[in-house]
């Protein structure tokens, strides 16, 4: 047994690629006293990595993950264990060719260059033992490569070792952990203890089980990846090496092939999803392989058998190869397929780097170490934040249901819209019976089902007619109705009623809330009870860390309201500010208030009936906030507006949302007013608006001038990011959010297509903007402006490109389409005086 000692900087948990990358940034970054513990023996102390088929394609239609996967190959080539050798993701339908387009575009989105769609003539030459007469095309990407991934850990650990910032111990089990007040106190090992500051669970399918052990989670399980491995292949022989054939990945069938030294690997993506609970993992001692390594099931295997027949036959059909290895391998799955990264809400110092893959394991140990010792990583990681769960999301049901619902989609056709079809109907607002009455078609955010559109509304479709934008290609019509144009319309004519009950809620409030929420946000705070303040939350780089609005309610009493998806990240965010002294205190009422939005010309009139209060312009101002009786409902009404109307939210406590609505419903119906979904609410709404989306527009790698969100002036009061903030206004800006109009829709066969989001924005030449931080120009969102009948989509241009008029090209699946400049910084397209709003 190693010696370790008795206190630590971090103690870090697990010696996979994981572990390994955390060590080596962590010390780079100047942390000392780290200790890093495995249970098992190094160099493979036998978790996934040890069994992993090592290989990387660099493109993903993640920005985030695309970006750690390319920082990791960065890494894996200095240290020297990448070997490049192509990857082809092979099609055999047609619906495969578009995905692949799309692949192209995402690749383009992100920088990621040498990438080509090809032929099944050209998949022959680079890869000669396929049969090229099963596929009808592929998407080609020069950048694929393996890596040795045990090496390139020692490597690490050596690294940190050499600066003398590490102690490795092997063979070392933590058999608990003590968290002292909230915060991590001491790990148990049986070794002894260890005092320390940070801990860093990087324990892959093991990692729910460490976290327990301090009261936390990480919504993860463990699931098979069937993997074998036969050969040696007479085609083979020769091999010098590791790998001198192209990567296949056959996109239809879930499955990889991969030349591994003499033999082939076969991986596959398609067999029964097959779950585990981390307690079901053996002990090293007791693993007939290694812990995550199960004895191979064949029957999941057969139908993959046939098919890499199929592709292959020349090695899978030849009897002389033979079966040298076959496992049902171990990783790490997520309800939501991505990583699971950041401190845990519940224990302060305790850091999860879990559901990480051998492609972006630098990347993310990277960028976690720089968000651990720095506050922030220089890579915007908010998709993977281990707070963006709320608690429902990490029941082992829901977990279970998603993960099964999603092991086939690792390779699948994902739509940007698709929803999940597992483990619904969890959150429902109290207008829900309603809204199924009126053909609500819903969709799910965190858990609420939240109306899209209402089938209510398809008589709309006739009174709009073309106005709608009828869309005729099936990938932009699925997951979309014309009736969410229609809404539209109809709100900006009338009237609509929008269910935001999905807002995340929660009230700052003691002596020192005001010093506390000046701290976090951009925006002046000491403001009048009763006004409203949107501002955008900055990290210390001046980047996003959110953007939400702030009702003073008296003179120690805010309401922080915030989008659902973002909500908890947003909790933890603000909690952790709270003052040390307690002199103010943050409650969560997201479960305890329901919120209807109610907007359009006749919203005014229709609210005047149902309440006594003074609603008028002068009586009830743009901005603020207050309570009013309605009916027997006592509502705090704010008014402010994501869709650019006259209108208000109406704030109640849950249980009497269902009167509300009522009775909004009651005083709407006379003026033709519509229930409107979250399609026109966070789409077409804000689109034509020029309002931002945190996550979308708004993310720490863009700055405040550059999102065209600067107030005139800066308040005097200390905030969270103001240095930087105060430089960014001194600079011209790198890049400047604009809005662009689609000209001329029609595809290469005549039908009309609409952009959907992420695509490139190029030159007319077909070349790549690039501002002077290296940022591509792409997409951010996209969607249709009804009102103003065009299609629109918001993009970050080179202040060269950001000028009305100038005249681009959006990359859309294969195919180029004219656009230009319609707008620049916040300046709305759709009633650019705000005179609905102010009316
Ligand atoms: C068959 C197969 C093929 C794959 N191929 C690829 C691929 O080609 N490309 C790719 O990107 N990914 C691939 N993966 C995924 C990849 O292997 C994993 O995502 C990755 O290895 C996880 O790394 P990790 O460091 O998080 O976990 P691990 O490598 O599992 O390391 C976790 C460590 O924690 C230690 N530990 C656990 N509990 C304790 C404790 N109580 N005390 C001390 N130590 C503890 C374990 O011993 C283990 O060493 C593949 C996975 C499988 C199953």
């Amino acid at each position: 047994m190693s010696a370790l000692p008795s206190t630590a900087k971090a103690v870090i948990i697990g010696a996979g690629i994981v572990g390994n990358s955390m060590a080596y940034h962590l010390a780079q970054l100047g942390w000392t006293n780290l200790v890093q513990i495995d249970k098992g023996p190094l160099p493979n102390p036998g978790g996934s990595t040890g069994h992993a088929s090592n290989f990387i394609f660099p493109v993903d239609h993640s920005k985030e993950m695309a970006a750690l996967t390319f920082d990791s190959v960065a890494q894996y080539k200095a240290l020297g264990v990448f070997t490049e050798c192509g990857g082809i993701e092979v099609a055999r339908t047609q619906e495969r060719m578009q995905e692949l387009q799309r692949r192209m575009t995402s690749a383009k989105s992100w920088g990621i260059g040498d990438v080509s769609i090809v032929s099944p003539a050209e998949v022959k030459e680079l890869v000669p033992y396929i049969d090229e007469s099963v596929i009808v095309g592929g998407f080609y990407t020069k950048g694929v490569g393996v890596v040795d991934s045990l090496r390139a850990g020692t490597l690490m650990r050596e690294k940190a070792q050499e600066m003398g910032a590490l102690t490795v111990g092997a063979n070392v089990e933590v058999t608990g952990m003590t968290v002292d007040d909230g915060r991590i106190k001491t790990v148990h090992t049986n070794s002894g203890d260890i005092d320390t500051e940070y801990v860093v669970i990087a324990c892959g399918v093991w990692s729910p089980h460490l976290a327990e052990m301090a009261g936390a989670k990480i919504p993860l399980t463990p699931a098979v990846h069937q993997m074998m491995d036969i050969g040696p292949a007479p085609r083979f022989a020769d091999a010098k090496g590791d790998i001198e054939f192209p990567i296949v990945r056959d996109m239809d069938t879930n499955m990889y092939e991969r030349q591994h030294g003499t033999g082939l690997e076969i991986g596959s993506y398609a067999h029964r999803p097959i779950l585990y609970d981390p307690e079901d993992l053996p002990s090293v001692e007791e693993a007939s392989l290694s812990p995550t390594e199960f004895p191979f099931t064949p029957d999941d295997f057969e139908i993959q058998l046939e098919q890499s027949l199929e592709l292959m036959p020349e090695i899978v059909g030849d009897e002389t190869v033979g079966q040298k290895y076959a496992i049902n391998g171990l990783l790490s799955l997520t309800p939501d397929g991505m990583p699971v990264l950041g401190e845990a809400p519940e224990v302060k110092g305790l850091w999860s780097v879990a559901a990480v893959w051998i492609k972006e394991g630098p990347g993310i140990g990277r960028a976690v170490s720089e968000w651990m010792v720095l506050g922030q990583s220089e890579i915007d990681l908010h998709a993977s934040d281990i707070a963006r769960f709320y608690d429902h999301q990490k029941t082992r049901e829901h977990i279970k249901q998603r993960t099964a619902e999603g092991f086939n989609k690792t390779y699948g056709i994902v739509h940007p819209s698709e929803q999940w079809a597992s483990n619904r109907g969890v959150r429902v607002s109290p207008y829900y019976s309603r809204q199924k009455e009126l053909g609500a078609q819903f969709y799910e955010a965190v858990g609420w089902e939240r109306p899209q559109w209402y089938g209510s509304n398809e008589s709309l479709l006739a009174e709009y007619g073309d106005r709608v934008m009828p869309r005729t290609a099936e990938w932009e019509s699925r997951w979309w109705s014309p009736i969410i144009n229609a809404e539209h319309l109809a709100l900006r004519d009338r009237a609509g009623i929008v269910d935001l009950t999905a807002f995340a809620i929660f009230d700052v409030v003691g002596p020192g809330a005001l010093d506390a929420l000046q701290r976090i946000a951009l925006r002046q705070m000491d403001v009048n009870v009763g006004k409203v303040v949107y501002t955008p939350v900055l990290g210390e780089n001046g980047g996003f860390k959110s953007d939400l609005t702030i009702m003073r309610l008296g003179d120690e009493h805010f309401r922080v309201v915030t989008g659902g998806a973002h909500g908890m990240a947003d909790k933890k965010w603000f909690a952790d500010r709270m003052p040390s002294d307690g002199s103010a205190v943050l409650t969560d009422l997201t479960s305890a208030l329901t919120t209807i939005g109610i907007w359009g010309p006749r919203a005014r009139d229709i609210v005047s009936d149902v309440t006594s209060a003074d609603l008028s312009h002068a009586g009830f101002g743009f901005g603020t906030c207050r309570r009013v009786e309605m009916g027997p409902l006592e509502v705090l009404a704010s008014r402010i507006s994501y869709v650019g109307e006259l209108g208000w939210e109406l704030y109640v406590p849950m249980e009497q949302g269902a009167r509300l609505w009522d009775l909004l419903w009651e005083a709407a119906t006379p003026h033709d007013a519509v229930p409107v979904g979250i399609g026109v609410y966070a789409s077409t709404g804000r689109l034509e608006k020029g309002y931002r989306a945190y996550g979308a527009e708004l993310e720490s790698e863009f700055t405040v001038v550059e999102a065209g969100m600067s107030p005139p002036k800066v308040k005097s009061a200390d905030f969270i990011g103001k240095e930087a903030y105060l430089r960014h206004r001194d600079e011209d800006p790198a890049a400047i959010l604009c809005t662009l109009t689609v000209d001329d829709h029609k595809g290469p066969d005549g039908q009309l297509r609409y952009m959907m989001g992420g695509e490139p924005i190029v030159a007319k030449d077909g070349s790549a903007l690039v501002d002077s931080h290296g940022r591509r120009s792409y997409v951010t969102s996209a969607g249709s402006g009804p009102s103003v009948g065009k299609h629109l989509l918001m993009s970050y241009l080179p202040p060269e490109q950001a000028v009305v008029g100038c005249e681009l090209m959006v990359d859309y699946l294969g195919h180029s389409y004219p656009v230009s400049v319609a707008t620049v910084d916040a300046q709305p397209l759709f009633d650019p005086k705000n005179e609905r709003i102010l009316s």
